[in-house]
């Protein structure tokens, strides 16, 4: 999966740098499965961010484990709904990982706003790429 990319209080604890492997939110043993798949806390915020995604976008939730845990790849939903739901997946995967990083509590609330931001800087950019590969721009843009 993402071995020695990441790092949980199992390696940190091997390594000498934390005094416990256990998990910041629940207590249980840390690693990269307990972090992404088995704490409690996790499966509870998975829950509610695809409650919230499927509310939102009036879509069904996913069916398998791995499209919920890496996102979709063939699917008869909207291109864009399976595009919206995968950067989704990744940007939880994301969100999760760095607040345990930052000893930070887990919410869904506050996931959901840096998404929001997300989805909207991603429209921008996606804009501005548009406008700057469909216009050339013209000599007279650079006179002072
Ligand atoms: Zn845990």
């Amino acid at each position: 999966m993402t071995h020695r990319t990441i790092v949980t209080n199992k390696e940190l604890f091997r390594f000498g740098i934390k005094t416990d492997d256990e998990c910041l939110h629940c207590g249980d043993k840390d690693s990269i499965e307990h972090s992404f798949i088995e704490c409690v806390f996790t499966k509870m915020f998975i829950q509610n961010v695809l409650d919230w995604f499927t509310r939102v976008n009036m879509c069904p939730i996913p069916s398998t484990t791995e499209e919920t845990l890496f996102g979709i790849t063939a699917s008869t939903l909207d291109t864009t709904i399976i595009r919206k739901f995968n950067y989704t997946t990744l940007f939880r995967r994301h969100y999760i990982y760095s607040s345990k990083l930052n000893s930070l509590a887990i919410s869904i609330q506050e996931f959901i706003s840096k998404l929001l931001i997300k989805y909207d800087l991603e429209i921008f950019f996606n804009r501005m790429s548009y406008s700057v590969k469909s216009t050339p721009p013209s000599s007279t843009q650079y006179r002072v």
